[in-house]
């Protein structure tokens, strides 16, 4: 079944995606391939590859100073064409606002369009290290909403310019949403009615940024619910399972941690120990997750099988 929308209306199995993230320019696709190998037995429906906008740098000669994109992790379509061809799954590849004009963000949807993509993560993307906010291109989208109307609207086909007899695209569109709030959002209130019209564009599913309490996770899909947001939701997961992660997560991804959570990874007297604790916690939360009735489960897996294998080896065992 080609569109993840599809999937998760037929409703007769759980849905399981991962999400994968280009190498750094200059390294070989295999090795994040092959890094995704051994969680194809596990038999994911759909891998998302994230896109990351180009960071600026600043040259100086004869006084003059350009400034030149430098992207560090190219190769988002290239990846998804390969995981088409190798392992037979759908890709879903993250389109951002950032860095594209409306027109190149038309080029791109052609040429995935062309390469028999049917399902598009629609995000705003994040500022480029170095840059503490957001700033589109001139003629750019500023905000996801406005992408994932761009989008439907080729899927209803209305190009930017004027076109005799044009062919609609039909892609799938997802989108991002926040169970503790987008870091920059007031409050999660206002945040979810910005979701609610991303979903009003066209967007048909939400996958969510990372937590690690059920709770909050709860409360975010009934308040959702409560606003009119009838799309599914698709619960995102990263397997915290060390020292580092206690600090390196709350600081990139602007979520919290729970004191159970901590307790575990800070008592374990070894590495492996703590990675034992953090999978079992994980474990249970898919569980509560599950018992919940959530549509799917969406793993990020950030250039690290070991732990996001262990997590699906402990949920997939629990499910016999
Ligand atoms: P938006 O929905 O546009 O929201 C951005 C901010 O603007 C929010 O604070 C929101 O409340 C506010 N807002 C929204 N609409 C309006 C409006 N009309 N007026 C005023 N304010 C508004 N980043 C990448 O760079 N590449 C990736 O591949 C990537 N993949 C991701 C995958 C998932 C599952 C998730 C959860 C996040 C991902 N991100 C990725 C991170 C994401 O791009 C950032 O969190 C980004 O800062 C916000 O993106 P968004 O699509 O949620 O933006």
């Amino acid at each position: 079944m080609a569109k993840v929308i599809d999937w998760l209306k037929q409703n007769r199995k759980l849905m399981f995606s991962l999400e994968i993230t280009p190498p750094d320019r200059g390294k070989n696709m295999d090795d994040i391939l092959s890094g995704i190998d051994p969680l194809m037995r596990f038999d994911p429906q759909f891998i998302n590859v994230t896109y990351h906008q180009p960071h600026m740098v600043y040259d100086e000669k004869d006084g003059i100073i350009t400034r030149r994109p430098r992207r560090k992790k190219p190769g988002t379509v290239g990846i998804c064409s390969a995981i088409k061809n190798r392992f037979r799954v759908e890709p879903v590849p993250h389109l951002i606002c950032g860095s594209f004009s409306r027109y190149e963000t038309e080029d791109t949807l052609i040429d995935l369009h062309f390469l028999g993509i049917k399902n598009i993560l629609a995000l705003r993307g994040d500022p480029p290290p170095g840059q503490a906010r957001f700033i589109p291109e001139k003629d750019g989208n500023q905000f996801a909403c406005q992408l994932v109307e761009q989008i439907a609207q080729l899927n209803r086909g209305h190009y930017l310019d004027e076109l005799e007899d044009p062919f609609p695209t039909s892609f799938c569109i997802g989108v991002a949403g926040y169970p503790e709030k987008h870091f920059e959002s007031p409050n999660l209130d206002k945040d979810l009615l910005y979701l609610k019209s991303k979903v009003d564009a066209g967007a048909e599913y939400v996958i969510t940024q990372m937590f690690y309490d059920f709770r909050l996770f709860k409360e975010f899909v009934e308040k959702a619910r409560a606003i009119g947001i009838q799309a599914p939701i698709i619960p995102g997961l990263k397997p915290l399972v060390s020292r580092k992660q206690i600090q390196s997560i709350p600081s990139a991804f602007h979520v919290n941690i729970p004191c159970e959570l901590v307790n575990i990874i800070e008592e374990a007297r070894t590495r492996e120990q703590a990675f034992a604790g953090g999978v079992r916690y994980m474990a249970r939360l898919v569980e509560k997750l599950l018992e919940y009735g959530v549509p799917g489960i969406h793993v990020f897996t950030m250039g690290q099988g070991r732990a996001p294998q262990a997590l699906l080896e402990a949920v997939f065992a629990a499910k016999g």
